[in-house]
């Protein structure tokens, strides 16, 4: 178990922002992450789980507490279930399954930031999630001061939410466990439009599991969405801000508006999100907004490649970021009423 003292933590984000930690512990076994939770919480110092950094935005004034760095490793493979250790690079392990010829996550590739993660925010890309593979995440339950084993139905996962999102202070997840589908050698059906397209398929069907996957990461690419340190548009938590999901009401409100700013028969995207609700596309309300690709003149920015992504170019503050996130908020919010939710976990500030 490594420990360091007043430790800079903008280089474990993907921001590449934020200040130090008081006490940074990077933990390589489940032991050593359920010893390190336990000390803090016996002592009642504020505790922060890092994975990846890929979904962090933590102040510039840093973290006055125990920065927890999940560094386990653990890929187990028996027929088509999967078992990840929480600190296992996701990428690689998407490409491990493809490459044992396993389906299910491979529109998942391309994704940074660790397996333990995933459940976090149930993360999704290109038609596919992880709550409709992971069978049962294994945790250490703060609260019980047990480890627990929490099965998916009892995981809550939503669009871009779950149970360990909506309660951050309880479960510290140290495995994930997933049954993905043996396909000899093909895809899950392909659902999302674009990847169909870039395929040259319909929705529905299967391809070769590295032809998705390989297809997935070029499209990523082009969208800045692949980490690649030389790229400033990729110095980000990807997608800053979730998608609005409105009831009827308020989408026949929306409509209105979107009418009314820009012209008779403009439709918004609109997509099914169950339970009478449509999700629209919040990268569609920043571009309408004026907020195009590129937009900003100071050292944080919107990419060049994708109106979703606020970024880094590389003198940033967190303030400047955050001062960024707010102006857009503002911005959307006098063009069209809606008020967009940042995805990415915020520590020690707030829009
Ligand atoms: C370029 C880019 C593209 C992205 N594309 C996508 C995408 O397509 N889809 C998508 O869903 N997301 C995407 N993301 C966001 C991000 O990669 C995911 O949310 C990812 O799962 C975060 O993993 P991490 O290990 O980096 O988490 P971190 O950023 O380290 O942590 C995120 C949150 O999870 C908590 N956490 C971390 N590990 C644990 C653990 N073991 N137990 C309990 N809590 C924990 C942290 O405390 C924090 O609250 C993208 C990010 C970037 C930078």
């Amino acid at each position: 178990m490594l420990e360091l003292h007043d430790a800079p933590l903008a280089p474990l984000t993907t921001f590449r922002l934020g200040g130090p930690a008081a006490r940074l512990i990077t933990a390589t076994t489940d032991a050593e992450v359920i010893a390190a939770v336990r000390e803090a919480d016996d002592s009642g110092t504020p505790l922060l789980l890092i994975g990846g950094g890929s979904n962090l935005v933590i102040g510039d004034k840093g973290f006055a507490g125990t920065a927890l760095r999940i560094a386990t490793r653990g890929f187990a493979l028996d027929g088509t279930k999967l078992e990840l250790a929480a600190g296992e690079v996701w990428t690689d392990a998407v490409a491990r399954t493809v490459e044992a010829g396993l389906a299910g996550i491979e529109c998942l590739a391309g994704i940074p930031g660790s397996a333990g993660a995933t459940p976090i925010q149930n993360v999704g890309a290109y038609g596919q999630e992880v709550s409709s593979t992971i069978t049962e995440v294994i945790a250490y339950d703060r609260r019980t001061r047990e480890t627990v084993t929490v099965a998916n139905a009892e995981c809550a996962f939503s669009y871009r939410h779950s149970r360990f999102k909506a309660d951050p202070e309880r479960f510290v997840v140290l495995r994930v466990r997933f049954d993905l589908e043996n396909a000899s050698g093909l895809s899950a059906p392909i659902k999302y439009a674009e990847t169909a397209r870039a395929l040259g398929v319909e929705p529905g069907d299967r391809v070769p599991l590295e032809k998705a996957r390989e297809t997935v990461l070029e499209l990523r690419s082009g969208k800045g969405m692949v980490l690649d340190p030389e790229d400033h548009d990729t110095w980000s938590a990807g997608s800053f801000f979730t998608n609005p999901i409105l009831t009827h009401e308020e989408f026949a409100v929306f409509h209105a508006r979107v009418e009314e700013r820009l012209g008779d028969g403009v439709l918004p995207p609109a997509y099914p999100a169950g339970d009478g609700h449509t999700k629209t596309s919040a990268a569609w309300l920043i571009d309408k907004s004026g907020f195009t690709k590129g937009y900003g003149t100071g050292p944080a920015r919107i990419s060049t490649k994708h109106t979703l992504a606020l970024t880094n170019r590389g003198e940033a503050t967190t303030e400047d970021l955050l001062a960024l996130a707010r102006e857009v908020v503002a911005g959307v919010h006098a063009a069209f009423g809606i008020t967009l939710v940042n995805e990415p976990v915020t520590v020690g500030v707030s829009l």
